[in-house]
């Protein structure tokens, strides 16, 4: 049997219709911005394996750092234990973050940092006897798959079958320079009960990297603050660079109150999340009696391996090269995006930083479900490259170790798909 036979007999993959979809690709190593099938085929993962890696796959450093780790010690309880990678990750986290960010919790995924945050926010209240339960959020937002991170996600067709079971949440329009006052007075208008506005900064990834003006969600933020509103930045997606800058939060003048990170953490090495908040936030469950706490905690914790690979991560992340990387990108998708943007096919092409997104022109309906996806999808597969459109958007971010002739070459395939499908 193979091992596509094998898995097919025992796993169940994740966002995939088990029955229609084609057979999963076993991969057998990872090189740089390149992944290698069973049969030595290679594949650009130009969607840095579900927006995780940064650096590269099998990085050697980050392996290196992580093997010391696992001799030293793999894992302890952290209530009532602590070490020295989970320290010194904190410390340098947040001298790089918002110098209103205090405090560091650890969980294990980005789902897990949005439900901390959620927790933090709704409990502050609590804790002050003030009833504010509501959360404020965007239409097609997108924060995890646990239920409360679902639950201030938009209304679609993965939260259909959960709808009943989702707590209410507020959900506002992306703001604009027309809807900025109708924004503003609807927020005015529900302040009593919100406990917080989570967001998407800048881009809205799942939603099909849709996205929109800083000085627009700066002027949401500072109006949300004014209204005693905490607001919560989940960076899972576009912290550690995506955006062109260190944290989406960079392009912003006002700070938000709690932050969320995953993803690039640990530089795609393995499952990490976080989130940080304010002194202010934290202080709140400062008390004698045990009911203030903030009872939230997972096995996993703060694991010293992958606070290993989050260190590791963030040295590389923090060089010169991966600056000069990051900002090579940057221009590369500008000049592609020049290139093809008066294209027929092309609806619209949108770019933040190290994310490029294409709409493609459909004559079809253009959900995430459409055909037309499944053959760009084959298509770009087929030319040995990883992108994953989401509906008829295509969009490219690369690790940014991803060499200038593997960018060209997803550029003239890109080019090529507009002119066959
Ligand atoms: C992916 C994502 C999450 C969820 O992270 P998981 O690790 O997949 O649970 C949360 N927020 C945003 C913005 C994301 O893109």
């Amino acid at each position: 049997m193979t091992l596509t036979e094998r898995d097919l007999k025992v796993i169940w993959h994740p966002y995939t219709q088990m029955q229609t979809a084609l057979p999963p690709i076993p991969i057998l190593r990872g090189d740089g911005a390149l992944l290698f099938d069973e049969n030595g085929k290679e594949y650009i993962d130009a969607v840095s394996s579900w927006w995780t890696n940064i650096h590269g796959h099998a990085n050697k450093y980050i392996a290196q750092k992580v093997a010391e780790q696992l001799l030293q010690l793999e894992h302890v309880i952290f209530a009532g234990f602590t070490h020295q990678p989970a320290v010194e990750l904190a410390e340098r986290l947040l001298t790089i973050l918002p110098n209103n960010q205090a405090k560091v919790f650890y969980s294990d995924n980005g789902s897990t940092a949005v439900e901390v945050a959620i927790k933090m926010c709704l409990q502050y209240w609590h804790n002050q006897g003030v009833k504010r339960t509501k959360v404020l959020a965007f239409k097609n937002a997108y924060h995890g798959d646990t239920f409360g991170a679902m639950a201030v996600s938009g209304r679609s067709a993965f939260t259909a079958a959960f709808d009943s079971l989702l707590f209410e949440v507020e959900f506002i329009d992306l703001p604009t320079a027309e809807n900025m006052k109708q924004l503003k007075s609807r927020i005015s208008y529900l302040r009593s009960e919100l406990a917080c506005f989570i967001f998407e900064p800048l881009v809205q990834g799942s939603a099909g990297m849709i996205m929109y003006e800083a000085e627009h969600l700066n002027e949401l933020i500072v109006h949300c603050k004014a209204e005693g509103i905490f607001t919560v930045d989940d960076e899972v997606f576009t912290g550690f660079g995506r955006t062109g800058k260190n944290f989406a939060c960079n392009y912003l003048t006002e700070q938000p109150d709690i932050m969320c990170f995953s993803k690039g953490l640990t530089g795609g090495t393995m499952a990490f999340g976080l989130t940080t908040c304010t002194q202010k936030i934290y202080d709140a469950f400062l008390s004698t009696d045990k009911m203030k706490t903030l009872f939230h905690g997972h096995s996993y914790t703060a694991n010293p391996i992958a606070c290993a690979a989050s260190l590791a991560s963030l040295d590389i992340f923090l060089s010169s090269e991966t600056e000069a990387n990051i900002q090579r990108i940057v221009k590369a998708h500008q000049a592609f995006a020049a290139k093809i943007k008066d294209h027929a096919k092309i609806k619209t092409i949108r770019q933040t930083g190290t994310i490029l997104a294409m709409e493609w022109q459909t004559g079809e309906d253009t959900n995430y479900f459409s055909s037309l996806r499944d053959r760009l999808y084959k298509y770009f597969l087929d030319a040995g490259i990883i992108l994953r459109p989401l509906g008829n958007v295509i969009y490219i971010l690369p690790p940014y170790c991803i060499t200038d002739a593997q960018l060209n070459y997803i550029y003239s395939k890109i080019t090529d798909a507009l002119e066959e499908i």
